[in-house]
């Protein structure tokens, strides 16, 4: 086993001659051998070599009666790399982290500043971002009214939840609804919001019934048939003839769901979600200018550090660029001048008489209180 794994890491398994699961299948069983061998031994367990194997292990096979099998799938959470156990992988962007990134983009304002940063490794959800970001900005003050964001952050989980904190998620519904255009939803039949229960029909009928089960968290409802069958919308209405009585059944998220794909359907939701487009060009110019698509460090800490310090300069560019249109041509060479000042101060230093209220107070003897000193 020294022998193969002891040439330099350009030649490893370069002199395998089987297929890729085969040698795949003997570093598993080399991997298992050596967790196995050194399981007991504390000093070596306590090294990062050793806790590396022993997670790719983990991450990545199966141990049954004592042979090792590769798992098929693994999932994006697994070890990239030895030297950066917090680097994970992501099917679309490839290993390592990524950053959530809240900007402003009001019209209104006279330049957009990123106002929420957080860095994850990879394989992280963007469902699972939404509403941490809108703590974040909430914790630093700056919650947002309206809340732009793609179709991944738009669950309808999130989208609740960020009302419940007075934000207005505007996210693209992605499941696409196999319907005709001119069908009806849910979203067109009048629901009492507090009892989820139908109230009338798009034809304006009442139903003989609509009940909404908690448990179940659905809502049943029975129409009149003879409503039904003479009405002009049967065909594009979504009542099902089930056992003679016309049906429909819905939950309170295939309502919501129904009322966004409605409301995101018109003019209006597309003029302004094409604000949106404006998040792109911040993640393109943190990645050019910024150097942020590769930083030279390792580990979350690290990264995370290197992310905010890229996203703190970009606000200070737009900020001078803004100054700049503004009109303050002499800006930069007031801060020129500044670290001239400073310069000259930190030189004259040694030289500047301290004032003699820094100096320690000298007490005449008999203005003395007298301490009591111990050790
Ligand atoms: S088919 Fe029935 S439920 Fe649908 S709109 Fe007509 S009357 Fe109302």
């Amino acid at each position: 086993m020294l022998a193969r794994y002891a040439p330099s890491q350009g030649k490893l398994f370069g002199d395998s001659t089987g297929t890729r699961a085969v040698l795949r299948q003997a570093v598993a069983e080399d991997l298992l051998l050596l967790v196995s061998r050194f399981a007991d031994e504390e000093n070596v367990r306590g090294r990062s070599s050793y806790q590396a194997m022993e997670r790719v292990l983990r991450e990545q096979c199966d141990v049954v009666e004592e042979k090792v099998e590769l798992k098929k799938k693994t999932g994006g959470e697994v070890m990239q790399n030895p030297s950066d156990g917090d680097a994970t992988y992501d099917g679309h962007k490839g290993p390592g982290y990524q950053v959530q990134i809240a900007e402003t983009c009001s019209g209104h304002n006279e330049v957009q500043l990123i106002t929420g940063v957080e860095v994850e490794p990879a394989h992280r959800s963007d469902q699972d971002a939404a509403v941490p970001m809108i703590e974040q900005l909430e914790a630093h003050d700056r919650r947002p009214e309206l809340l732009y964001a793609d179709g991944h952050y738009g669950s309808d989980a999130n989208v609740v939840d960020a009302a419940q904190r007075g934000v207005d998620l505007q996210s693209p519904v992605t499941i696409i609804a196999q319907q005709m255009p001119d069908a009806l939803t849910i979203d067109d039949f009048v629901v009492d919001e507090k009892t989820q229960t139908v109230q009338r029909c798009p034809n304006g009928q009442e139903p003989v019934y609509s009940v909404h089960d908690v448990a179940k968290g659905r809502t049943r409802t029975v129409m009149e048939a003879s409503h039904c069958s003479a009405c002009p919308f049967r065909d594009q209405c979504p009542v099902k003839q089930v056992r003679g009585e016309y049906v429909i059944e819905h939950t309170p998220a295939e309502q919501r769901l129904a009322s966004r794909r409605a409301e995101q359907a018109t003019d209006a939701f597309g003029e302004n979600y094409a604000i949106r487009g404006g998040g792109e060009s911040v993640n393109a110019g943190l990645k050019r200018k910024m150097g942020m698509g590769r930083l030279r460090v390792r580990r979350l800490p690290r990264v995370r550090m290197a992310v905010l310090l890229r996203c703190a300069g970009w606000n200070l560019l737009r900020a001078l660029a803004a100054l700049k249109q503004r009109g303050i041509g002499g800006f930069a060479a007031f801060l020129d001048a500044l670290a001239s000042l400073e310069s000259l101060l930190r030189r004259l230093k040694p030289w500047i008489e301290v004032s003699a209220r820094f100096e320690p107070r000298k007490i005449a003897p008999e203005q003395q209180t007298p301490m009591l000193a111990a050790a």
